[in-house]
């Protein structure tokens, strides 16, 4: 057993001061504070001084990194992406699948689903992949970003089934744009198989969007970013996102999606346990400007930005920077901000993560007060 100690811990609801967190092998098995108990005599014990201990990143939208793409033919492309992720401190993720050619698709969801049963056979390194994020095809026309027209579906229960099949049920989020024909059926019927559906890419108007919430979707895929605006008489979907408590929203926090003080304004409106941080990262994070792969197109990485025809084809965002900015920008400290980027995503993912408990895969990160990420510990290992 080996026991880790340092200023404090964030579990992140919970904040112990002087922790012990006990490890054996890849789990927490104790987390206690020095003042209530001693560390056994025969316990190695790393002190990590001034720093706070944290639980690893959770990121529910994720395309790439590393130079790769998650739908990549080859399976091996995962390797460099999830090593990307574990150096900014995410310990799981939902690999997130673009709008393609049907049969890219149904061949992506197989590849990825046994990624994800691979790992959980213990077989593989850096974050894991603990289910799908599908990011399409049923998006509107009208609020489709980068995600290629001539690929975009009508939804259908006879199509979602042909996705949730080759996904072996390893669909854990679906986005759809709620006012397409057809949407409430089908969100109806992936929430039933415990799908967490949110909406986005949707150009819909405030009805339709309530509709949507009516049919079981309870998430927004990045806020403000691919939908109707805001309006004062004409509201749309951003006004159920905002107003409806039981929808959590997802944030781009890198100053370029959002402008920061609309980050403020989604932590003021949804509050600490209503947003989620996610990246949207692609295939260049962490590479030199370029072009890359996003699904089955193309875009570039200039000055920060991916773009594709003019238009932002996700970010080179990391999580570790995704919390410094959101307590940047809303004006939240560590321990306020860690929660969408643990927690909070755990639980729209519908998995028992984002949080340092006994039992728990020993995945924390040992961070300054100001963010920045000193150590990784994956399943009880330094990286
Ligand atoms: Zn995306």
């Amino acid at each position: 057993m080996i026991a880790f100690t340092a200023k404090s811990l964030y579990t992140p609801l919970e904040h112990i001061e002087r922790p012990l967190l006990f490890v054996e092998g890849r789990k927490i098995v104790e987390i206690a504070s020095r003042s209530s108990k001693a560390a056994p005599a025969n316990t190695l014990l790393t002190d990590y001084g001034d720093a706070v201990l944290v639980p690893g990143f959770f990121d529910i939208h994720i395309h790439g990194g590393g130079g790769h793409d998650v739908m990549e033919p080859d399976a091996s492309a995962l390797l460099p992406i999830q090593n990307t992720l574990a150096k900014h401190g995410v310990t799981s993720y939902l690999p997130t699948t673009v709008t393609a050619p049907m049969e890219a698709t149904l061949a992506s969801l197989d590849r990825l689903a046994t990624a994800i049963e691979k790992f959980e056979g213990g077989g593989t390194v850096g974050a894991q992949p603990l289910g799908i994020h599908l990011e399409g095809p049923f998006l509107s026309h009208v609020r489709r970003g980068v995600h290629p027209p001539s690929n975009l579906l009508s939804p259908t229960v006879k199509t979602f089934n042909q996705l949730w099949e080759a996904s072996r049920g390893h669909i854990r989020i679906m986005t759809i744009a709620p006012e397409l024909d057809g949407a409430p059926e089908v969100i109806a019927e992936a929430t039933k198989r415990g799908v967490r559906v949110s909406m986005g890419h949707s150009d819909a108007k405030l009805a339709e969007a309530r509709a949507g919430f009516t049919a079981g979707a309870r998430h927004i895929t990045h806020v403000f970013n691919a939908m109707r605006p805001l309006e004062h008489r004409d509201p749309g979907i951003l006004g159920e996102a905002l107003t409806n408590s039981q929808l959590t929203v997802e944030v781009i926090a890198d100053g370029i999606h959002l402008d920061p003080v609309i980050v403020q304004l989604v932590f003021r409106t949804k509050g600490l346990d209503g947003v989620v941080l996610i990246t949207d990262a692609t295939a260049g994070t962490d590479m030199p400007e370029g072009r890359y792969q996003l699904g089955t197109f193309e875009f570039e990485v200039k000055d920060g930005r991916c773009l594709s025809n003019g238009k932002l084809a996700g970010s080179i965002l990391t999580m570790d920077r995704a919390v410094r900015n959101a307590m940047q920008f809303a004006g939240l400290d560590l321990e306020q901000a860690l929660r969408a980027a643990t927690l909070n995503p755990a639980k729209v993912a519908g998995m028992d993560r984002g949080v340092l408990k006994a039992g728990a895969l020993a995945n924390f990160l040992v961070m300054n007060r100001s963010g920045e990420i000193q150590k990784t510990i994956l399943r009880g290992a330094e990286i």
